[in-house]
């Protein structure tokens, strides 16, 4: 019978999804878990967002639409990246996809050539490397410290580049440590792309919406509008509007990019859920209250986690500027000892010990390239955090 492809043995389930089975499994059985592994808001969808589902679904909007999206998304999404940009977009420089991350997956798929180069800062989004690799090219990944607040530097990219570099990936609020780039740090890294023409940007800004600063979180083509043919800007529904299973994302860059990632979807989904693009349009045009409700709430159980990890002897919490994770480095607790007696000597360790503890899980450092951390999620009740927090220190307590 058909074996698998050489190329599976370059890619593994997303760690996010095999943890995220691993929770129901053990609901499932009956334990209790506090689940800090959560990559998607706990909110419901909101109404007028549904309701233009439906009303898409009565009026016959059933059908196939055009591989990247049909005119009236396109024009959404136009008009949401005029505004957060100040570009302006044309037709055929926006792709519509099944989520942000088959654009992330089509745009290096359309991209790389076998040994083409990735810059990817970690800690990074799981997914980035293996896309990466699937599609025939290499992550080169650079470190970050947190004395850097997890952010490459203009150094740090230039001596990463080489002649097969093709893309620098920068995740802007970052997944997991929620840095946001400021605008003169973007024009630091811009300025060395631009001196690299054979070098572009992937730009993954799906968390710009929920933000915790007092100004919009900057995007690479408003630092370097001259730059926008080398700039792929990714962003989505999903976690703005908490619209993860319906589906899209889209993205905006170079014609021929957008053309050759509409090519693929034709030749492989065909396009995005008609319907769910109607929910999209109506989320996209539908104001900023949702928004805003939901950052205050994610305001306060940021707080609330990061104090109360704060708290805990031996982890060291960063407070995230946007997302809704918090990074946690735990590396003083590497060495330690559990009261059966077993030495705790990596992130899995820890995170089975937290486990077995108080049910608490975590998502472990090193599944970000960068061991010796944990990151630890808030798109859940304060309920549900304030128990995690005292289950950690207890885990945390016990350990010699
Ligand atoms: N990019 C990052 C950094 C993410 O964390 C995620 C989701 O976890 C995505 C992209 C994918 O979002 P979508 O649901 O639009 O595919």
């Amino acid at each position: 019978g058909p074996a698998p492809a050489e190329r599976m043995s370059r890619v593994k389930e997303s760690p996010s999804s095999r943890v995220a089975d691993r929770v129901r499994d053990f609901q499932a059985a009956g334990r209790k878990v506090l689940p800090l592994t959560i990559g998607e808001p706990d909110f419901d969808t909101p109404d007028h967002v549904k309701e233009a589902a439906v009303a898409a679904i009565r009026a016959g909007e059933t059908k196939y639409t055009s591989a990247n999206g049909t005119p009236a998304l396109r024009r959404a999404v136009t008009a949401r990246l005029l505004r957060k940009t100040g570009q302006s977009y044309g037709h055929d420089e926006i792709c519509v996809g099944g989520g942000a991350k088959q654009l992330i997956f089509l745009a290096f798929m359309a991209t790389l050539d076998e040994g083409d180069e990735v810059v990817v800062p970690a800690p990074y989004w799981v997914s980035y490397p293996d896309m990466v690799t699937v599609n025939g090219g290499r992550p080169v990944i650079i470190g970050t410290t947190a004395a850097e607040g997890y952010k490459i530097t203009p150094e740090r990219l230039r001596a990463a580049i080489t002649d097969r570099t093709k893309w620098v990936v920068l995740n802007t609020p970052n997944n997991p440590t929620g840095a946001v780039y400021s605008e003169a740090e973007l024009r630091g890294l811009t300025d060395v792309v631009r001196a690299h023409p054979h070098v572009s940007i992937l730009c993954d800004e799906i968390y710009d919406e929920i933000n915790y600063g007092a100004q919009p979180v900057p995007s690479a083509v408003t630092v370097a509008p001259d730059l926008r043919e080398r700039v792929f800007l990714v962003n989505g529904v999903s976690k703005a509007y908490a619209m993860t299973g319906w589906r899209i994302g889209y993205g905006a860059g170079a014609r021929w990019l957008c053309g050759a990632i509409g090519t693929l979807q034709s030749q492989s989904s065909s396009c995005p859920s008609s319907v769910s693009q109607a929910a999209a349009v109506a989320a996209l045009d539908g104001g900023r209250e949702f928004i805003d409700r939901t950052v205050g709430v994610y305001t306060a159980r940021r707080d609330l986690l990061v104090s109360g990890l704060a708290a805990i002897d031996g982890l060291r919490p960063t407070t995230p500027e946007g997302g809704f994770y918090v990074w946690v480095d735990a590396s003083a607790l590497l060495g330690s000892v559990t009261p059966s007696g077993k030495e705790v000597t990596s992130d899995a360790d820890l995170a089975e010990h937290f486990l077995d503890t108080s049910g608490v899980v975590v998502i472990t450092g090193d599944s970000y390239g960068c061991p010796g951390h944990f990151r630890a999620s808030f798109a859940l009740s304060s309920e549900t955090i304030r128990e995690a927090v005292a289950g950690l220190a207890r885990a945390v307590e016990s350990l010699r």
